[in-house]
């Protein structure tokens, strides 16, 4: 059984999961960087933990899938014995207005963003229980707390997220593993700008006080705290990590 305290970050090829990834391999975990179809990139996540003087291993699994989920959590468990923490960060939004809204897109979006988290915290709970202090951080969104045109399915499964959460943290409670969840607002990376046009950008900039776009170390800071033994008290809150575009 490793030593070091183990966890799981979930799309942790790119973007905001990376940045979650580096931080916690920096704080001495070994973090597993879960990815799907980009593996030269999840290299590239694991070679900057080393360069953090962290360490851990790359696996593949969709989250969408939950026997790939149950048949990677039990790999996890028997390569290294143990699994601390879990961070659901894998995420997808098929953005568009609900008239123009597939079912296909409806489901696919419910699945990897919604039931992903699901199949993972299941797949996971029973070792996390065993764990000191276990540790589940869902990666939820500003648009599940208030909407947003053209983001419905995206919306529904964040809110989603909220409220599995808040279940979690009160199932999980009496065995000291606790369950947050992370609202970031508008972040630069490869989603947002995929989604986001230039003008709707600049429009975005004059809501958020703090006069910016997130980068993913603001959020991976957060995540970094939560995992932590310093937020032992802290179970089924919301935190938000805006530049107070919501307050
Ligand atoms: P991103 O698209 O750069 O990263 C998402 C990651 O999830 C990618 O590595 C992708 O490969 C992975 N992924 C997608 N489907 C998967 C699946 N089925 N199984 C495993 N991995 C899968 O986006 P990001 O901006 O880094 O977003 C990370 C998380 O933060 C997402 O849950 C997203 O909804 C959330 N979020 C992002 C923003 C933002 O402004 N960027 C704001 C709020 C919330």
């Amino acid at each position: 059984m490793l030593s070091k305290r183990v966890a799981l970050v979930t799309g942790a090829s790119r973007g905001i999961g990376r940045a979650i990834a580096i931080a916690l391999a920096e704080d001495g975990l070994f973090v597993i960087v879960n990815f799907t179809a980009n593996e030269a990139a999840a290299a590239e996540t694991l070679e900057a933990c080393k360069d953090k003087g962290g360490e851990g291993a790359l696996l593949r699994f969709d989250v969408a899938d939950a026997e790939q989920v149950e048949k990677a959590i039990k790999q996890i468990a028997t390569e290294h014995g143990r699994l601390d923490v879990l961070v659901n960060n894998a995420g997808i939004a098929i953005n568009g207005l609900l008239m123009r809204t597939k079912k296909e897109d409806w489901a696919r979006t419910l699945d990897v963003d919604l039931s992903g988290a699901f199949h993972c915290a299941k797949a996971a709970a029973r070792y996390l229980l065993k764990a000191e202090h276990g540790r589940v951080v869902n990666i939820s969104s500003v648009v599940g707390e208030q909407g947003n045109a053209g983001q419905v399915s995206y919306a529904a499964a964040k809110a989603g997220l909220i409220g599995m959460t808040k279940a979690l943290a009160r199932e999980l409670a009496s065995r000291a593993v606790t369950v947050n969840c992370v609202t970031p607002g508008f972040i630069e990376t490869d989603m947002t700008d995929e989604h986001l046009p230039k003008e709707a950008r600049e429009g975005l900039l004059k809501q958020i006080p703090l006069g910016r776009i997130g980068r993913p170390e603001d959020v991976a800071e957060a995540v970094r705290f939560l995992v932590s033994s310093r937020a032992s008290y802290i179970t089924g809150q919301v935190v938000r990590v805006n530049g107070g575009l919501l307050m």
